[in-house]
């Protein structure tokens, strides 16, 4: 099989799986609508997603809105640092992603962390082409390119605001709230499914790089020194893993346990790695072909601003025999207290948890307390920072106030307070716990993308009766379509009983499509199509046998068989 990406393209829009949006003005790169069968597939992706990774992990699922104010991604680093590099042709006028240009030209696997200099230098040296044209793009310039879209609140343009673009910050700015909602009591996850949005620079394939997203992130919360996962759950499976120092390599994939990923220090994160198992089995109950399937770790000058260590699903969406095309679906970020410290730190409220202690502690702290009957007639308006500053020292370097004149730096200014004018006492006091930043680790996952690579592992070819049939191998807990009911042709009752069957399975709870027209052979060809795994065929026998019977056809082996109808619904499902 050649050409996977057309022929699934193909299929996708001829059956109304995807398709690129507002085709009729000319198209937008960047946008796809799913169809009637894309957007049920997408839909049972995220339903199976909700009852994993929310449900049965006993985390819960919050909404928040896809537009937030400047202010949050002030704080957590993304108007500073979301960018991709960007290069456009003089010639045609493309713009493309200038890493991309050199991982797909050159030795170099990942290009995303290096300087916009130095992919300007490798341009320069290996005489880079525009993907587009052929232009040479030697000394062209290389530019960040901010992927957030921009949009104003209310009508005083004022108010700026971006388009999310990832759900995760609408996790993190209400987490003083959730602390609550879970009184104060960490571990705890918090789950979201929704859209996010990047203007990126070149979106391609489809579903794989598009500018509006769905995404469904999982925010787990924990004490870094306390909580442990729950190993025992997923300790036997097995990863197919692709460390960092494999990578440099150019080695092979290793297989190993999750324990065993632990132990032989491969996955530093036992969090991290707990969550690769989860996600692993998670993965083959949908359909993924686990064959062509991996966990990449990210190299450092790769992690994005947030992470601290980062392994990627990825999953080769290229069609066997064809070069491998390997996308990332999800990511796995250990994010450490970086986002909550910096909404900690930019707002008004408060991101700790306070940690109590199994028992108190006696604990020595040393303080100050300035004499102000003499730092404001001395220093004035500076006596307020100057006392601050000294308790700082006093925190700091409490062997300072053995001196006779105590040394604190104010604005770039030194001054010399006599230490009896300090009221520097050590003292014991008892502790009953400390406020801490919990720590996230992050399993992030692209839903369009998993509806991509659902779409490719499922594509198959095969014969029937002398004829070649296209035939989508979902898995039944995803396919879009669960049962056909057809009648052999809609005419002397045929169709009216059709109709009733179609109407029995929906009422209990099958998603069923009826169809009359055409042949029989081209009906179950379109089914096979769309990964119908069964078609109900309503044909005379139904209507002359007592009980009444249908014929009951199996995608993948095409054998039928005769099942009465008050035992159809339980028999498929
Ligand atoms: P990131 O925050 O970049 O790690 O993205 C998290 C997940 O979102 C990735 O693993 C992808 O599956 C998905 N994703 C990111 N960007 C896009 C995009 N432009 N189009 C489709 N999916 C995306």
């Amino acid at each position: 099989m050649k050409d996977l990406d057309r022929k699934v393209a193909e299929l996708s829009k001829r059956r109304g799986f995807f398709s690129q949006t507002a085709e009729a003005y000319g198209g937008v790169a960047g946008f796809q609508t799913f169809g009637p069968e894309g957007a049920e597939l997408k839909r049972n992706i995220e339903n199976s997603w909700r009852a994993k990774f929310s449900d049965e992990l006993g985390n819960r699922e919050i909404e928040a809105p896809t537009i937030m104010p400047e202010a949050v991604f002030e704080a957590s680093g993304h108007l500073d640092t979301f960018d991709d590099m960007i290069v456009r042709c003089p010639e045609c006028g493309e713009s493309s992603r200038a890493d991309h240009i050199v991982e797909d030209n050159t030795e170099l696997d990942e290009a995303e962390g290096l300087s916009t200099e130095k992919i300007e230098e490798l341009f320069q040296e290996h005489d880079l082409e525009c993907p587009e044209c052929g232009e040479s793009l030697a000394g062209e310039k290389v530019e960040d390119f901010h992927l957030m879209f921009e949009t104003t609140i209310g009508p005083d343009s004022g108010n700026r605001g971006y388009l999310r673009p990832e759900t995760a910050q609408g996790i993190f700015v209400e987490f003083p709230r959730f602390k609550d909602y879970e009184r104060g009591q960490l571990p705890f996850g918090i789950t979201q499914i929704g859209k996010s949005y990047r203007n990126e620079i070149s979106p391609r394939k489809g579903l794989v790089r598009v500018r509006e997203l769905t995404q469904a992130e999982l925010e787990h919360f924990i004490d870094p020194e306390e909580d442990r996962p729950p190993m025992d759950e997923v300790e036997d499976v097995e990863l197919k893993l692709y460390s960092r120092e494999r990578q440099s390599e150019k080695g092979d994939l290793q297989r190993l346990t999750v324990r065993e990923s632990v132990e032989e220090g491969v996955i530093e994160s036992e969090w991290i790695a707990y969550f690769l198992g989860i996600a692993t089995e998670w993965y083959r109950s949908i359909g993924v072909d686990m064959e062509r399937f991996r966990y990449r770790q990210h190299q450092n000058d790769e992690l994005s601003h947030y992470a601290s260590d980062c392994w990627d699903a990825e999953a080769d969406v290229s069609a066997l025999g064809e070069e491998e095309d390997w996308i990332e679906i999800t990511g796995f970020a250990y994010r450490g207290c970086y986002d909550l410290k910096k909404h900690h730190e930019h707002s008004e409220e408060d991101y700790t948890v306070f940690k109590e202690y199994d028992e108190p502690v006696e604990e020595e702290v040393t303080e100050v307390s300035p004499d102000m009957a003499f730092l404001g007639p001395e220093y004035g308006d500076k006596a307020g920072e100057i006392a601050e500053a000294l308790q700082e020292k006093a925190e700091e370097n409490p062997e300072a106030f053995e001196q006779d004149e105590i040394a604190v730096e104010v604005e770039g200014e030194e001054y010399s307070i006599p230490s009896e004018r300090c009221g520097f006492e050590r003292k014991t006091v008892t502790k009953n716990g400390e406020h801490i930043l919990p720590h996230v680790v992050e399993p992030s996952f692209g839903i369009d993308r998993m509806v991509y690579t659902i779409l490719a592992h499922s594509y198959d070819e095969d014969e029937v009766d002398g004829e070649e049939r296209t035939v989508m191998r979902f898995d039944e807990e995803v396919a879009p379509t669960e049962v056909a009911v057809f009648p052999l042709m809609d005419k002397e009752g045929l169709g009216e009983k059709a109709r009733e069957v179609a109407d029995m399975l929906r009422s209990e709870g099958l998603s069923v499509k009826y169809d009359d027209t055409g042949n029989i052979g081209k009906r179950y060809r379109r089914q096979d199509e769309v990964g119908t795994p069964y078609c109900v065929t309503i044909d005379y026998d139904t209507l002359e046998e007592e009980p009444e019977t249908v014929t009951v056809r199996d995608r993948d082996s095409t054998e039928q068989e005769r099942v009465r109808i008050d035992e159809l619904a339980e028999h498929l499902s």
